[in-house]
């Protein structure tokens, strides 16, 4: 029979009745009469307290031998416990050792470990507490993403992971083949011939899939994709992973600001479903990662964002007199330093950036009438920069066959985007969020590593 989750205990009233936990040994505490053992079943933050008395028949064979690590199956009473700090007891009656654990060998003893050090341990670091808070908050906050979209009527679409198409029109796409790599690769007259590759044609891990995206959302109306992204850039930064999940909402018969209002709404929900469903997920990071996150969240979760356009931003930016690195000028791409700049300096709290020039955006992003900028925007979040970044899209095709003209790329490559806009077709906009960069403000997890199973990124693959 499957055993009880500790959860369920701490929050049931049930009292001096007997059940069976199991769980891996955090801790063992020897005295003379009996031994307290703390497990935890990964169910949540909290361990139960086992009491296991010398009498017990398998006390010096099996009791004495559990160290932090051991998996075990307890059956007993379950108590109301005196001590002031543990609420809940468990008066064992049968202890059963599951896996042993060897005290000399075993990484997670007692002694606190470094993120650094546990991401080589991508196997056993979700036995700690961080990173079990991590998949909980993690787990709560990808159900809430489903809950907006869905009770807003949002349909949730999936988009190929292997594609053809390059979104951005830039490099940075892993590339996926069949070719065997060890032997001269087939040519034409060009390069590489890849008639001869599996599919017939070059293919890649997808970056994005919004164009897939649009296709749906000009036929069932609002939709949204959740899945892996992939980028073979080279950012060895602390929010750069190369698979990463994204949220990508596409809504037809909506402009600029819809998104804004929907980007807006999506974040208040989140950081007030991170507040509501992981409560002691949060007390933790509070204490123990990140002094002072919990006030962040419940900040974040009640702040209204602050509008501004690109031109706005720049200006404030060069008004502000700072000494930034990279000196702010109309036309530059924000860096890093200048959305931190705005969002905990100029703004003190979310930002939602618009209207940039359209030199630095992707083409598909809606030209604006001053012939300059596009209706582009990214919500800018205090100490991690960009979480989402968006666009109403071009909706005019003779517009947008002129935009890929002039930005070098082949209209040929983009008919079926072109279709959309040849048949019915209407102002649309989305958004795109980097899942990983969600969790990552509401823990307070430094680096981005620490919020993905086994991260990837350039060199790290385990
Ligand atoms: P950045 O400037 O931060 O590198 P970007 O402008 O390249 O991001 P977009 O192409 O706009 O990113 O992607 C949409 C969202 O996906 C970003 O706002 C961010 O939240 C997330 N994102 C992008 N690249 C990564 C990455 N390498 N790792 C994790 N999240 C990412
Ligand atoms: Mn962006």
């Amino acid at each position: 029979m499957k055993p009880e989750k500790i959860k369920g205990l701490f929050e049931s009233e049930r009292r001096d009745v007997r059940v069976s936990v199991s769980g891996w040994v955090r801790t063992r505490r020897d005295s003379k009469e009996f031994s307290f053992l703390e497990i935890n079943d990964g169910s949540c933050q909290a361990n139960l307290q086992i009491i296991a008395d010398a009498t017990l028949p398998n006390y010096v064979e099996c009791v004495q031998k559990l160290y932090p690590g051991a998996s075990v199956c307890v059956t007993g009473m379950l108590r109301q416990s005196q001590g002031a700090k543990q609420s809940l007891e468990l008066q064992a009656e049968t202890i059963q050792m599951l896996g042993a654990s060897d005290p000399l060998s075993y990484p997670l003893g007692k002694q606190r470990i470094g993120f650094e050090r546990l991401r080589e341990l991508p196997h056993l670091r979700v036995r700690t507490n961080s990173f079990a808070a991590v998949a909980r908050l993690r787990s709560a906050l990808a159900f809430a993403v489903h809950q907006f979209f869905q009770s807003r009527g949002f349909v949730y679409v999936h988009t190929p992971i292997i594609t053809s198409s390059d979104c951005e029109g830039a490099g940075e796409m892993f590339q996926v083949t069949t070719l065997n790599l060890s032997e001269p690769l087939p040519r034409d007259g060009k390069g590489v011939d890849y008639r001869q590759d599996f599919f017939g044609a070059r293919a890649s891990l997808t970056v994005s899939g919004q164009l897939e995206g649009e296709t749906y959302a000009c036929g069932l109306g609002d939709i949204y994709t959740f899945g892996p992204t992939f980028r073979a850039e080279n950012s060895n930064t602390r929010r750069h992973l190369s698979e990463f999940w994204m949220i990508e909402p596409e809504m037809a018969f909506a402009d600029l600001e819809d998104d804004q209002q929907l980007a807006e709404d999506f974040l208040h929900e989140m950081f007030s479903a991170a507040l509501k469903r992981c409560p002691d997920e949060l007390a933790f990071f509070d204490k123990r990662v990140l002094p002072g996150v919990l006030a962040r969240l419940e900040k974040l979760a009640a702040s209204p964002f602050v509008r501004m356009t690109y031109t706005d931003a720049v200006e404030q930016l060069e008004k502000s007199g700072h000494d930034f690195e990279f000196k702010p000028f109309w036309g530059m791409d924000l860096q890093s330093e200048h959305e931190r700049f705005l969002t905990e300096q100029i703004c003190n709290g979310p930002v939602i950036v618009t209207n940039y020039p359209e030199s630095i955006k992707a083409f598909y992003m809606r030209r604006n009438d001053d012939g300059k900028t596009v209706a582009a925007m990214d919500v800018l979040l205090p100490e991690v920069g960009e979480i989402i970044g968006g666009s109403q899209r071009e909706e005019r095709l003779d517009v947008l066959e002129n935009v890929l003209c002039e930005k070098g790329l082949d209209p040929a490559r983009y008919s079926d985007y072109l279709d959309l806009r040849r048949y019915g077709t209407v102002p649309h906009a989305g958004f795109g969020l980097g899942f990983e960069r969600l969790v990552q403000i509401c823990s307070g997890m430094h680096n981005i590593r620490d919020v993905i199973a086994y991260p990837r990124a350039p060199g790290l693959i385990r």
